[in-house]
């Protein structure tokens, strides 16, 4: 009987139901499976015990995908420590001594960049039976900004977990089959498609899928120290539980139509010359915030940075986009551009466009 009333559904409709069972199918094998967690788990503690030996009152605390429900299988390992004490080394002096330390004292391969811009100690694992794929490991300090956009990102996917980590994670996955989520070679790191993805669920559909979490009215008066971090406005509304009880959103798209709809917006619809996606306030002119591409520019590094504009959501003069070149936006758009022709062909059987895309 499920077979025969699937078939007598419209072709569009059944088209996206199969698309979107076949999404959550795809992103559930590649979740981290529990064995992973703990062992991550596991080395952070490690690493923690270890740090303490340098600094007693340091706290070592995860952030990224491992923190913020968007981790796939096998993905690396952001940590950031913090410390607890007025009188603490630099940045690149921890780094360096912890670099010396963990060489001492563990198995991990360890480099340390003590002057990066954002000083870190990268670590490595080889793989072994609990970890097949070995470990990847970056910790940076006092990175306390890092810390909150990942609790924002994290509280929009409780909001709506299943259609938002279904999008995220498919297209986490995609963007990587695709060679198109490498910031160092020009194209755009995981945080910037999450940011997309976030951005269009709040302000390009509408309804919108979810609230903007930054401008919701706060339950009690709230003072400046208690929000602001590194000199920049962190508030957001992050009492998920009660914010289910109070809104709910009137956007009942499949997971499968708000993909097909999102490669279609990135690929024709936004307006990569002249504008910002903001998940705090919508979509921006790059010239409000002297973000211009200006193409008479003598300065070739200062217009390479503005190709694709995305306000990091607390750092508001940080363009989280300012990796990609002219040829990473060809290709990213070109991407899109294919997405969407494979999606709006409607294939025969949705396991197969999936595969086609992500090939
Ligand atoms: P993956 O699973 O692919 O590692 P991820 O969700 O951990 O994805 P990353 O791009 O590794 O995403 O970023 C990890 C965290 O580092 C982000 O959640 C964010 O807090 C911070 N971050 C990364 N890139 C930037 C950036 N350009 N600006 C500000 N913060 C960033
Ligand atoms: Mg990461």
């Amino acid at each position: 009987p499920e077979v025969v009333s699937q078939r007598r559904l419209p072709s569009r409709q059944r088209f996206f139901g199969d698309l979107s069972q076949c999404l959550f199918d795809f992103v559930i094998q590649l979740l981290p499976t529990e064995s992973e967690v703990q062992v991550k788990e596991d080395v952070r503690r490690l690493l923690e015990r270890l740090i303490r030996t340098i600094e007693p009152s340091s706290r070592l605390l995860s952030f990224g995908s491992t923190a913020n429900g968007f981790s796939l299988r096998n993905s690396d390992m952001d940590l950031c420590c913090l410390i607890d004490s007025d009188e603490r080394l630099s940045a690149s002096d921890l780094v360096t001594m912890l670099g010396d330390l963990l060489e001492r004292e563990t198995k991990f391969h360890v480099k340390p960049l003590p002057h990066a811009r954002i000083p870190i100690v990268k670590l490595s694992l080889d793989p072994s039976p609990g970890l097949p794929l070995g470990i990847a490991c970056d910790i940076g300090f006092e990175n306390r900004l890092a810390l909150e956009n990942t609790r924002l990102l994290m509280c929009y996917a409780m909001i709506d977990p299943t259609r938002v980590r279904t999008l995220v994670l498919f297209l986490k996955v995609w963007s990587k089959r695709r060679k198109i989520n490498s910031p160092y070679k020009g194209t755009l790191s995981s945080y910037g498609y999450v940011l997309l993805v976030i951005y269009f669920l709040v302000h390009v559909k509408n309804p919108p899928v979810l609230p903007n979490l930054q401008q919701m009215p706060p339950l009690r008066p709230i003072s400046k120290e208690d929000t602001h971090v590194a000199g920049y406005n962190t508030w957001f509304f992050d009492d998920v539980e009660l914010l289910r009880t109070r809104w709910h959103s009137e956007n009942n798209d499949s997971v499968a139509e708000l993909l097909v709809d999102f490669f279609r917006y990135f690929a024709r619809d936004f307006s990569y010359n002249t504008g910002v996606a903001s998940i705090r306030a919508g979509f921006l002119k790059k010239a409000s915030k002297g973000w211009q591409n200006d193409l008479s520019s003598r300065f070739h590094d200062s217009r390479e940075r503005n190709r694709l504009c995305i306000e990091d959501p607390f750092e508001l003069d940080f363009n989280v986009g300012r990796c990609v070149s002219k040829d990473g936006i060809y290709t990213i758009r070109g991407e899109f551009m294919r997405a969407s022709r494979i999606l709006a062909n409607r294939p025969e059987r949705a396991v197969i466009a999936l595969a086609e895309l992500c090939a």
